[in-house]
């Protein structure tokens, strides 16, 4: 029996200070899985970010277009939110809160988060994805220690990324000193 085919809505939360390369493979890998994907940067007031949410999504939109894909401007949505992810998933009708699992560690953390969610919305699954290899070392907050110290970081973020990165320690230095 066929029917109308449903459109599957992934959400991937997170905060995104800035996006890296891990956090593209995995938008990549979640548009095989889902018809609509929504990217949803975290406004969350118990973490100190570098870059203001809405930089945070205006870089991701910057980064799309790296994927390659034809569809990826129309497939892909990019908001800012606060308050409850599982809220904003049944709003959205998402059928999956999308996370991304890089080591073990990572593993105990989302678990809870997950069945945590999963009593708020029972209706939204969880669905856990690897980046490729090469990223599983990859987080924002490592790439930020690299830059702020004048480091490499073209091997780990977007060059758009890597120059917003540096322009943002210059200007936190040239405010501090
Ligand atoms: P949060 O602060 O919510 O963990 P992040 O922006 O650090 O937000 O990460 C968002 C999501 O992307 C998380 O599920 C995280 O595990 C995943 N992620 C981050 N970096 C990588 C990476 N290198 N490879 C795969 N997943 C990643």
């Amino acid at each position: 029996m066929t029917g109308p085919t449903k459109n599957r809505i992934g959400i991937y939360p997170g905060t995104f200070d800035p996006i890296t390369y891990g956090h593209l493979d995995l938008i990549n890998r979640a548009l095989a899985l889902f018809d609509h994907l929504i990217v949803a940067v975290a406004i969350n007031p118990a973490k100190v970010h570098l870059f203001k949410p809405e930089d945070r999504r205006d870089m991701i939109l910057e980064c799309l277009p790296l994927l390659e894909m034809d569809d990826v401007q129309r497939r892909v949505e990019v908001v800012v939110f606060s308050g409850l992810l599982a809220q904003l998933a049944v709003q959205r009708g998402a059928t999956a809160i999308l996370r991304g699992l890089r080591a073990v560690s990572d593993f105990e953390f989302e678990f809870q988060i997950a069945l945590t969610n999963r009593a708020l919305a029972p209706s939204v699954e969880a669905v856990f994805l690897m980046p490729n290899a090469k990223y599983t070392y990859l987080s924002s907050t490592i790439i930020k220690n690299v830059a702020q110290h004048g480091g490499d970081v073209t091997k780990f973020v977007p060059p758009i990324v890597v120059e917003r990165l540096a322009r943002r320690y210059a200007e936190t230095r040239n405010s501090q000193g």
